[in-house]
């Protein structure tokens, strides 16, 4: 490819809009263009390099499964047998055909895959199956930004697993696992595996797969002594441990008039938050239901659900608690309670004494009350972990950080195997419902992660395997015919040794082509300058910023050599 025959739109200026240094590049370096909120086009180099990460997706994958291609456009009863329709709200983009016939654009197809096995597969000789596909998604974000990061439709691979039973589950689970530690290794990625939330739709065992990074909106909790890795909605950890006095004093209820807040509380007690209960009050299904936190601590919106047993839920509205407990927000409690209400406790509560806690009275708090002797919780585990806090196997400090995920796998259960009408026969005969497994990557957050790892104020460098050119030669002054017909040579040698090759060829001046060569994500650099006629070039790494001189012969040892 000649530079001077590609379009490369390079900019030297980052769009007002952007934030994450992936948004930035990807637009400065002429991969892609904004289309519409959330929507873009990938341009030539994008696509070289998307078509090389779903390449290396399609080989690996193809050790395990099998590819499909399938509609974007799905029919609603699809969606509506498994009650995704409801559930996904607005995020799912609906239209009407010219029958007005309800339709939507898929977000993922389990769905279709399900409705394939439930008119095709009869037996469970059939069984297991991994089916994927890869495919653009549509998802209707409210607030599209970061680039690709957060858009509304996006390339993923999504695979689908049907097993006879949960052990046949476990197989096809951790094919998927060692299948994608492979893609992610083979892209060039410094990933980590960390335990997931299962998420609204039910199932057991779910993993995501995340690059450390502050471009990410996801956030982990991390071990770096023994390796535990979760994503906060499902971390849980031992939170500092707090000495609280020793004292025999019985509850006693005392004013604390315009202290409504923890902070406030604090405040006018003088006592550390860490000492004070906060007391949340949720609606659960139609029941209202109190949820104790230690002070410091914040609840978690994941854990809920989980504490809640996937029922809804809902903050309540101030009137709801001044009707179940008797006192307005900020001076509710656990004990003395207008109404019977449901109590659930955070475990970090457990073991604690002499709290002070909301007096279910407008202005009013009480101290001295002791979790299990003056009221008995439902003891559950809905704290966000915070950094600091003990290691749940080792007990040395969580770090927590930031992360782009980068690919989920999901042990689903029977939803929508049982919702669509998958069902075969086992071998003595009985119809049974088999039992799936949800798989996905997300095509361009491999690139976009890829980005977030290797960048510099000048540009980016990809991993070899997913660069949409290894090399670009750069020959200084093309009127030099020495210089001329080297770059050529090592253009046409490097082609034939099966290399992506990039010769910048244009009538530029060398800063020009360095700072653009800088930009675009090659990983190898040739200069080729005043040593031509010597058969000399330098050789540079983008990624260390080093140079070496050799000779031409030399060029494709070097570039061996090259670390990733
Ligand atoms: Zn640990």
């Amino acid at each position: 490819m000649r530079w001077s025959q590609s379009f490369i739109p390079t900019l030297r200026e980052a769009p007002a809009d952007a934030e994450v240094a992936s948004h930035i590049l990807l637009v400065r370096a002429g991969y892609i263009r904004q289309l519409a909120a959330g929507l873009y086009s990938y341009l030539p180099l994008a696509w070289r390099s998307l078509l090389k990460i779903q390449a290396i997706v399609r080989q690996e994958m193809d050790t395990i499964g099998q590819e499909f291609q399938l509609p974007a456009l799905h029919p609603a009863e699809l969606w509506q047998a498994s009650g995704r329709w409801e559930l996904m709200g607005g995020n799912l983009f609906r239209l009407k055909d010219r029958w007005q016939r309800d339709l939507c654009l898929g977000m993922t197809e389990e769905e279709v895959m399900a409705a394939i096995a439930a008119r095709e597969l009869r037996s469970y000789k059939q069984l297991p199956q991994i089916w994927y596909q890869i495919q653009p998604k549509f998802r209707d974000e409210p607030r599209p930004r970061s680039g690709l990061l957060r858009v509304r439709e996006f390339i993923m691979k999504d695979a689908y697993s049907f097993d006879v039973d949960e052990a046949g589950l476990d197989v096809s689970y951790q094919k998927h696992d060692r299948v994608y530690r492979r893609i992610f290794e083979r892209c060039g990625l410094r990933y980590v595996a960390v335990e997931a939330h299962s998420g609204a739709m039910g199932g057991s065992q779910s993993q995501e797969f995340v690059v450390l990074g502050e471009a990410g909106e996801d956030m982990v909790a991390l071990c770096q002594a023994c390796g535990y890795a979760a994503n906060l909605e499902k971390a849980s950890a031992v939170p500092a441990p707090f000495a609280d006095p020793d004292t025999a004093a019985q509850p006693e209820r005392f004013p604390t008039p315009n202290a409504r807040t923890i902070a406030e509380l604090a405040a006018f007690t003088g006592e550390p938050a860490a000492r004070l209960a906060k007391s949340l009050v949720y609606i659960v299904g139609d029941k209202p239901v109190l949820v104790l936190l230690r002070g410091d601590d914040e609840a978690s919106e994941a854990k809920l659900g989980t504490a809640f047993g996937g029922a809804e839920f809902r903050p309540a509205h101030p009137e709801e608690i001044l009707a179940a407990t008797g006192a307005p927000p900020g001076s509710v409690g656990p004990v003395q309670l207008a109404t019977p209400v449901r109590v659930l406790a955070d475990q970090s509560l457990r073991g604690r004494r002499n709290l002070t806690v909301g007096g279910n009275q407008e202005g009013f708090h009480i101290r001295h009350v002791t979790p299990g002797l003056h009221f008995q919780p439902e003891w559950v585990d809905v704290r966000e972990v915070r950094g600091g806090d003990a290691c749940p196997k080792c007990g040395q400090p969580l770090q927590v950080s930031q992360a782009v995920e980068i690919g989920h796998i999901f042990k689903l259960g029977r939803k929508y195997s049982q919702g669509l009408g998958v069902r075969v026969l086992d071998a003595a005969g009985q119809e049974i419902v088999p039992i799936m497994g949800s798989y996905g990557i997300g095509i361009e957050r491999i690139l976009t992660a890829a980005i977030e790892q290797n960048h510099d104020a000048n540009g980016f460098w990809l991993p070899k395997a997913i660069a949409p050119f290894e090399v670009v030669i750069t020959p200084t002054n093309l009127a030099d015919p020495a210089v001329a017909a080297l770059a050529q040579q090592l253009y046409n040698d490097l082609r034939a040794q099966g290399r992506d090759v990039l010769l910048d060829d244009r009538e530029e001046r060398p800063g020009v082509k360095f700072k653009d060569a800088d930009l675009i994500g090659i990983p190898a650099r040739i200069t080729v300058g005043k040593k031509a006629a010597a058969g000399v070039v330098e050789v540079v790494d983008r990624a260390h910023r080093q140079t070496i001189e050799v000779s031409t012969a030399d060029v494709p040892t070097a570039l061996a050599e090259m670390p990733e």
